[in-house]
């Protein structure tokens, strides 16, 4: 809000009195992308992501086939490509690849790519999961608007923003890598798959920057509920924890909670979602998580309940800290091995 009036005040200044450069002084910036991400971009499209039709979203299910051709459309219509090449968008994982399951089907993640315009071998994953845990018994639809619609859409609008920039000769100068991965909810197959099976090579994998649940608010932070919790930003890189400070302090007024970060916390998270298996491969990486709730895998988890405004604040965060990474000097450092 604050940053919209000033923008606007200092558009109106500037063209009654400036030159065309003041003018355009902030163009062009990651500042003016981030804008594009809006919480009524972000709530129309999680009213169709977590909508009945989807289905709850079950891996190998129809739902969750129809999941990932919203997913590859949305990048079609924004001209952004697959690097698998052509209109292949889907990284196709194996029935038999999915061993928990008692009837297991083929699924997909599903791949858009945004090359670098320097550095184009050095990659940063963003990830969120596109499944969830289908219908109950009596036919009731596990919506998983938090659990993670929230993830979903806040990537597709990160993309839209990046190619934006791309499309005004501001792309990033490090590759970007949006990868959606499937079966997170049956034992994090998806983002296992994509680590075994790596469209580009591991050791190019810059960081992972993970979205699991950004939507919602812990009982425990309703009295500050401008936060988001990190998880592993410092595990196996101080850098990409310094940056990533950096970058909420000068882009963001959100507060990082590290409650969940610490070795001994009984909940685990840092293992439970789909980061880890880039950790596992000595890849450093950031889980932006808003913490559990009453809805938490319940089929209460629906659109309507989702805080938005706060929402789009942690995207426009997830946005810049890509940003920095992709556009610094150096590619961040796994200082901690
Ligand atoms: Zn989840």
């Amino acid at each position: 809000m604050k940053y919209i009036l000033l923008s606007m005040i200092f558009a109106v200044i500037s063209s009654c009195s400036s030159s065309k450069k003041t003018t355009n002084a902030k163009e062009g910036t990651a500042e003016t992308y981030a804008e594009t991400i809006t919480s009524a971009e972000l709530k129309e499209m999680l009213y169709i992501y977590a909508g009945d039709e989807m289905r709850g979203r079950m891996t190998g299910s129809e739902g969750q086939k129809m999941a990932v051709n919203y997913i590859k459309d949305f990048y079609v219509k924004q001209g952004i490509p697959s690097p698998l090449g052509g209109s292949d968008y889907f990284q196709e994982i194996p029935a038999s690849y999915f061993d928990s399951q008692k009837e297991p089907a083929d699924s997909e993640n599903v791949v858009a790519f945004i090359e670098g315009s320097e550095f184009p071998e050095e990659i940063i994953v963003i990830s969120a999961h596109l499944d969830h845990v289908g219908v109950d018994d009596e036919g009731n639809v596990f919506n998983g608007a938090d659990d993670d619609g929230s993830g979903t859409v806040a990537m597709l609008e990160m993309a839209e923003a990046f190619q934006k920039a791309v499309k005004e000769g501001k792309g990033p100068r490090r590759s970007i890598l949006f990868l959606h991965v499937t079966g997170e909810e049956i034992g994090l197959y998806g983002s296992r798959y994509y680590t075994e099976n790596p469209l580009f090579p591991l050791a190019n994998t810059v960081t992972n920057l993970n979205i699991d649940m950004i939507g919602r608010i812990d009982p425990n932070k309703e009295d500050t509920p401008d936060y988001v919790y990190l998880i592993g930003s410092d595990k196996l890189s101080q850098e990409l924890h310094d940056v990533s400070e950096e970058v909420a302090k000068k882009h963001s007024d959100l507060e990082l909670d590290y409650t969940f970060n610490h070795e001994n916390d009984p909940n685990r998270f840092y293992y439970r979602s789909d980061h880890y298996n880039f950790a596992k491969n000595n890849i450093p990486v950031i889980f932006y998580f808003n913490g559990t709730h009453a809805d938490y895998h319940k089929i209460s988890d629906t659109p309507d309940k989702i805080e938005y405004d706060l929402m789009t604040k942690r995207t426009k965060l997830i946005f810049h800290t890509t940003w920095e990474i992709a556009n610094r000097d150096g590619r961040i450092v796994a200082d901690k091995l």
